[in-house]
C-alpha cells in the first residue's frame, strides 16, 4: 500500500545518473553480457558482471528501491523461460523487517511478469525457531539456513538471485527445495562476481535448457 504510494509521490530514478524514467536507463546499463556456469545440476545465467553500475542497481535494491527492481526484473525477463515457475531466493528476515520487502522477490515477479512465467515464494531464511509446529516433511525440507515451503513437491522451478558469488546460496536453495520434492534444474542471477566461478559468455539464441543439454 504504502509502495504504491510512494512509487506514485517518487518516480522511477536511474540509480546510475539519477536521471527520472526508470531505475536503470539505457545509458547506465551495461549491455546485457549473458554468463553461464553449471554447477551441482544446475545451469546458472547471469545478465553481466557485479561491478559498476549494475552493482550500484543491485544494492539500491538492497536499500528497498523498487524503480530500480523494477529495471532489473525488466533486464533479468528475456532469460526467463515462457512458463517457468520463479523461485526467488529469499532475504533475512532481519532484512525484511528492516526495509519491509524482498527486493529479489521483486526483481524476480517484473521478470516473470514480462514473460508468461509465474512467482512461487517458497523458500524462507533465518529459520530459528521457526522449526516448531512444522510437519515432519517440511522439518526433512529445512536444509541449512533456508526452508522450504511443501507446496513445490513436483514442479520444476528456477531460482533467481541478485548476485551470484560462489553459487553456495544457490546449491543450498536447491537443496532445500529438492528435499521438498521440487526438480531444480536452472537459476537466473542479475550479477555474477568475478572471483571464484568460472562463469562464460552464453548465447542468448540458445535456450537455457539447451544450454545445460550442451555442457552435459
Ligand atoms: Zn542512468
Amino acid at each position: 500500500m504504502w509502495g504504491r504510494v510512494l512509487d506514485a509521490v517518487f518516480p522511477a530514478q536511474c540509480a546510475g545518473c539519477n536521471a527520472i524514467g526508470s531505475g536503470l536507463c539505457d545509458a547506465c546499463a551495461p549491455p546485457s553480457a549473458n554468463l553461464a556456469v553449471s554447477f551441482d545440476g544446475i545451469s546458472a545465467l547471469a545478465t553481466g558482471w557485479y561491478e559498476g553500475t549494475l552493482r550500484a542497481a543491485i544494492l539500491a535494491v538492497k536499500d528497498g528501491r523498487r524503480d530500480v527492481a523494477a529495471a532489473l526484473g525488466r533486464r533479468l525477463a528475456p532469460l526467463v523461460e515462457p512458463g517457468a515457475l520463479l523461485v526467488p531466493v529469499p532475504t533475512t528476515r532481519a532484512r525484511l523487517r528492516v526495509r519491509g520487502a524482498d527486493g529479489v522477490a521483486l526483481v524476480a515477479e517484473i521478470a516473470a511478469a514480462s514473460n508468461g512465467a509465474s512467482l512461487v515464494v517458497a523458500l524462507t531464511q533465518g529459520a530459528g525457531d521457526a522449526q516448531r509446529g512444522r510437519s515432519r516433511t517440511e522439518r526433512l525440507a529445512a536444509r541449512g539456513r533456508f526452508t522450504c515451503a511443501a507446496h513445490v513437491a513436483g514442479k520444476t522451478v528456477t531460482l533467481v538471485d541478485d548476485v551470484c558469488t560462489t553459487g553456495a546460496t544457490l546449491v543450498d536453495c536447491a537443496g532445500a527445495l529438492r528435499a521438498a520434492g521440487a526438480t531444480v534444474t536452472g537459476a537466473l542471477v542479475v550479477a555474477a562476481t568475478k572471483a571464484e566461478r568460472l562463469w562464460e559468455p552464453y548465447s542468448a539464441t540458445s535456450t537455457m535448457y539447451s544450454s545445460n543439454a550442451r555442457t552435459s
